[in-house]
């Protein structure tokens, strides 16, 4: 093995960058620990690929202080720090052999031929491209291409590894491999990597961690579970969780449970830091259970606008009393025709009292 890693923890402190009079990031501090795959995701414009860029020096804070292991990174040109970028445009060099390219960072950093050699083939079998060495950047897939990219940044061996939405360029079904193949090679390294991205099911599927930023701040910092299940605020609830947001009342509290109305509905959730009155309530979309109504029923009811069949799931978009709900049912053969009367109850799990973002 040539190739070897230290992998580096990272830090934001009380980060600031204007660009004239707009702010791009706005008092931004986290920490992210070695070996970490870490995900900044938000809308367009939220200021996640400025947070990238400064942590790879193309950009530099107008204050606050920018760490990387212990070293103070902040004022570092890009060219002196230890880490690598893997853009989403793949930005490979068409004229170069795939080795040339892998082996492009190294040359230009003095590396000589032999070990420059020695290493760039160690990195294309990293990314299961041994033997792909003498062909042309045309000559290979998009998926390949970006397998490429990667081996490049790898065989800087940087303390830290970041990716600029690396899947953008590839189609659905590509993406969710090629994000497994990454991931994959970033847990068998145990490589430090920093992800942008605005897709919140690729978020979940390869993070250890997920920063979601939104209007230049962090909006909700934690694992891809307690963001889904406890997001802090109805932007997350909505932007991880597409959960409808529902006006309730706390009726009840007692320190730990809150009973809940919504509706004719009633149910208990932990409280959190919410106290009697107005909340929202979120609530996943296969959390609704959808029944046809029985006319004896007084709980929550509703009608069903449409129905999409959709394979493995059905979805529904229903009217009711608390407002338009968005509903997914795993119970395809029991589908519920469009016009129909239709009882609402919620399953315990994929329920949370956000507050209103
Ligand atoms: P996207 O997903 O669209 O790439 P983003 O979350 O990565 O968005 P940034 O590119 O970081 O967002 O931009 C954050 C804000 O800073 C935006 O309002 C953007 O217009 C502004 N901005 C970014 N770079 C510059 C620049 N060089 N000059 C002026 N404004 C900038």
């Amino acid at each position: 093995m040539s190739l070897h890693y230290k992998s580096g923890s990272v830090s934001f402190e009380n980060v600031i960058k204007t660009f004239g009079n707009v702010t791009a990031i706005d008092n931004v501090s986290f920490t992210i620990e070695p070996g970490n795959l870490v995900t900044l995701l938000g809308p367009s414009g939220c200021g996640k690929t400025t947070t990238l860029r400064m942590l790879a020096g193309l950009e530099h804070p107008t204050s606050g202080r920018i760490m990387i292991g212990n070293k103070d990174v902040t004022h570092l040109p890009a060219t002196d720090r230890d880490v690598s970028m893997v853009f989403q445009s793949y930005a490979l060099f068409p004229h170069m052999t795939v080795a040339e390219n892998v082996a492009y960072g190294l040359s230009a950093s003095g590396v000589n031929k032999v070990e420059a050699k020695e290493k760039s083939e160690e990195g294309l079998e990293l990314v299961g491209l041994e033997g792909y060495g003498e062909r042309y950047p045309s000559e290979l897939s998009g998926g390949q291409q970006q397998r490429v990219a990667v081996a490049r940044a790898l065989v800087l061996e940087p303390e830290v590894l970041l990716l600029d939405e690396p899947l953008s360029n590839l189609d659905a079904k590509l993406r969710r491999h090629v994000r497994e193949e990454i991931r994959e090679l970033q847990q068998k390294i145990g490589l430090t990597a920093v992800y942008v991205t605005h897709d919140q099911e690729e978020a979940l599927a390869v993070s250890d961690r997920i920063i979601v930023m939104n209007r230049s701040v962090i909006a909700q910092e934690g694992s891809p579970r307690e963001l889904y299940e406890a997001p802090a605020s109805s932007f997350i609830a909505d932007f991880i969780g597409d959960a409808n947001l529902i006006d309730a009342d706390i009726i009840a509290t007692d320190g730990q449970t809150a009973e809940v109305a919504v509706g004719a509905l009633r149910c208990s959730l932990p409280q959190r830091d919410f106290s009697k009155g107005r909340v929202q309530l979120a609530v996943h979309p296969s959390s609704v259970r959808l029944s046809k109504l029985d006319h004896q029923s007084t709980g929550l009811t509703g009608n069903v606008r449409r129905a999409t069949y959709l394979g493995n799931q059905m979805q529904y978009d229903v009217d009711s009393e608390v407002g338009s709900l968005f509903v997914v049912d795993y119970r395809v053969e029991q589908a519920i025709p469009v016009g129909s009367d239709v009882s609402i109850a919620f399953s315990n799990r994929g329920l949370a009292l956000v507050k209103t973002a």
